[in-house]
């Protein structure tokens, strides 16, 4: 029988290249979105819908799934927070959706995990790097999970399930687009990798792939850099 795999924010960029990699490996992919049914649909056969940034509708989303082998947790925002001019809504979207959002999933998936399940949480340099262009809550949002990472790979590790993250640098994706249409910006993003080129999300699903593959099954508690070095 196929392993069970829920990967959150799955019907595109990163997301989208890991629950695709995941059903390569031999998988069954639930594939989560928050508004793009079709574009998740295309992704896999099995969907679930919530809005990760209200604990109801993550409750919605639980009530209706079985086991689990692996659990993702991908989808995020990347939105500025200059000081001097954020506004406490940004400090809600941001805290609720890449904080809160992996807590409450984690709460719902933990009772359905099986015994030597894989969780994966998608982090960012940001976490370990200042990056130009006020984001420090983005970053900070994502040093808060790879503590999450860490307290949950112990909590967990008597049920042998295994709690890792990955850490890309600037992917090429719907998130970076905007950002990375700026030449200069683009360039300065490309010289912060020593590896000489931006990620692609099919990097970061190889590292997800051997995460949750056997290869990986000593590695707890890990947030794994895949930035061609940016974190440097
Ligand atoms: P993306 O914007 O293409 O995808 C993000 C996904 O998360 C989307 O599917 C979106 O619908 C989902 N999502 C966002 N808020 C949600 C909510 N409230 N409820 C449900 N789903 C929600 O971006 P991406 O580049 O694929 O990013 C995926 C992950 O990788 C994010 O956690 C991001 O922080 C992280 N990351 C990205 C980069 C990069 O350069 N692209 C770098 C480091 C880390």
């Amino acid at each position: 029988m196929a392993k069970i795999a829920l990967v959150t924010g799955a019907s595109r960029g990163i997301g989208r290249a890991i629950a695709l990699r995941l059903a390569q490996d031999g998988f069954e992919v639930i594939a989560h979105y928050r508004q793009n049914r079709q574009q998740a649909e295309a992704v896999s056969p099995r969907t679930v819908q919530a809005d990760l940034s209200d604990p109801d509708s993550i409750d919605r989303l639980f009530a209706g799934l079985g086991r689990l082998d692996v659990l993702v947790n991908n989808a995020g925002i990347w939105k500025p927070s200059p000081i001097g001019s954020t506004e406490a809504g940004r400090m809600h979207e941001l805290v609720d959706t890449n904080l809160k959002g992996p807590f409450w999933v984690m709460n719902r998936a933990s009772g359905l995990l099986n015994d030597g399940a894989c969780v994966v949480n998608v982090s960012s340099v940001a976490a370990q790097k200042a990056v130009a262009g006020g984001r420090s809550l983005y970053g900070a949002t994502k040093a808060a999970l790879d503590a999450l990472t860490r307290n949950w790979s112990l909590e967990l590790a008597p049920r042998r399930i295994r709690v890792n993250g990955v850490a890309p640098g600037y992917v090429e994706t719907d998130m970076t687009q905007a950002h990375l249409s700026d030449p200069a910006i683009r360039q300065h993003a490309i010289d912060r990798h020593p590896l000489g080129r931006l990620g692609t999300a099919e990097d970061i699903a190889g590292v997800v792939a051997w995460l949750c593959s056997d290869q990986a099954r000593f590695v707890t508690g890990q947030t794994i850099n895949s930035s061609g070095g940016f974190y440097l």
